[in-house]
């Protein structure tokens, strides 16, 4: 069976874009890319005062079930170089699975979909980039989680004109 996946990608960290991108490659690895959504840049959440973030969402085709692919998730975030942090720290690679194409999952290490995603423009607008027709499992669209999101954080898409690594 060949699972599809939302995999939220974050880093706070330069050179961020590196990062991002050597975990992508490493995904590439264990199953299929099939959307890649723009690049945003969005102020930190939660724990404020840190730099800013860059974010995607990806669309990842794998044979892994879900905590074959957190552990997964979690290697490469190690790969790649992500160091211990506090909880919503800075860090140079966070992969978040948002949700999949299987049945809510809920158990101590993995809830999917993510607890808090429909809280987070970072997640919702490269969300809908890749996944436009994508709907929560109550039947609302991004653009409608969008409109009724509390979070008012700065999000903008990331330009290459406005290089910042
Ligand atoms: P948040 O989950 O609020 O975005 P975070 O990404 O900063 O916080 P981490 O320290 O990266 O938190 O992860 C904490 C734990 O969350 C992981 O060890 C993992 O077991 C668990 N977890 C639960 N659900 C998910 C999920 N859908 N995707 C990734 N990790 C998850
Ligand atoms: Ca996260
Ligand atoms: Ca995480």
């Amino acid at each position: 069976m060949t699972y599809s996946y939302y995999i939220a990608a974050g880093s706070n960290i330069h050179p961020r874009r590196e990062y991002i991108n050597r975990a992508v490659s490493a995904l590439t690895r264990h199953g299929r890319i099939a959307g890649e959504s723009p690049l945003y840049r969005s102020a930190a959440y939660g724990v404020r005062e840190q730099a800013e973030f860059l974010n995607a969402v990806l669309e990842w085709h794998s044979d892994l079930p879900p905590l074959e692919a957190l552990a997964l998730l979690k290697r490469i975030e190690k790969e790649t170089g992500r160091r211990e942090s506090f909880r919503w720290g800075p860090r140079e690679i966070d992969l978040d699975i948002i949700d999949y194409n299987g049945r809510e999952w809920h158990d101590e290490q993995l809830t999917i979909p993510h607890a808090d995603f429909e809280n987070r423009l970072f997640v919702l607008y490269p969300l809908r980039d890749v996944a436009p027709d994508y709907r929560n499992r109550r039947g609302q669209t991004l653009t409608r989680l969008i409109e009724n999101c509390s979070d008012r954080g700065e999000i903008s898409l990331y330009t290459p004109e406005a290089y910042v690594p």
